[in-house]
């Protein structure tokens, strides 16, 4: 397993950065920290410098539940309470670089649904992200954040059904590894999707 780019690769018009869920409580120390998550701000910062640099548009997706969202292990769900709407858990971590007015799109704000993957996120007026990434003509998308085994997976693995060029910036990138591996399985299975990696080190 390998990044397929070979040299500096240039954004230009049609291409996309979507940051996956980089919230507090993704973040070590948080309600479902990932290991080593706030080691991926540093790389997250540098794609979305240059895609602003650019005039290029960055989504941010997050985790946006309700109290009684059937993920939690109160409601039957697999996971703890994490990413409870407007609360500081789910805010996007402080450090990590936003324009003044961030696209913004939310997933799992129905109690009764689990949304892993960012590609059916609504922003404020209720649009579909899929929508967006039409509406803009969108060719190409950079994906990164977290984590790399569930919504970064899943959000990457739509994009590639919907045929849309897919980049994972893996320094941008990092697993819950539920089970030893996951993460490293995750990558391998976007590959075989059609999706190439890169670091943010290749812009
Ligand atoms: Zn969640």
């Amino acid at each position: 397993m390998e990044s397929k780019i070979k040299q500096p690769l240039s954004v230009s018009q049609g291409d996309l950065l979507l940051v996956v869920d980089v919230q507090n409580d993704f973040l070590p120390g948080g309600a479902l920290g990932v290991k080593q998550g706030n080691e991926i701000i540093g790389p997250v910062n540098r794609a979305v410098q240059t895609f602003i640099k650019n005039r290029l548009p960055v989504v941010y997706s997050r985790d946006w539940h309700p109290p009684d969202h059937s993920s939690f292990q109160e409601y039957g769900g697999t996971w703890p309470p994490h990413c409870v709407r407007d609360t500081k858990g789910a805010a996007f971590a402080a450090e990590m670089m936003m324009p003044e007015v961030p696209l913004i799109f939310s997933k799992g704000i129905h109690a009764e649904t689990e949304q892993y993957s960012a590609f059916d996120a609504l922003d404020a007026d209720g649009k579909p992200l899929r929508q967006m990434l039409g509406e803009l003509g969108i060719k190409r998308v950079f994906v990164g954040g977290l984590a790399t085994d569930y919504c970064v997976l899943n959000s990457v693995i739509d994009l590639l059904k919907a045929g849309y060029a897919v980049f994972v910036l893996t320094d941008a990138c990092r697993a819950v590894n539920v089970a030893p591996g996951d993460g490293e399985r995750s990558l391998e299975k976007m590959i075989a999707e059609g999706a190439q990696l890169m670091t943010t080190e290749d812009f």
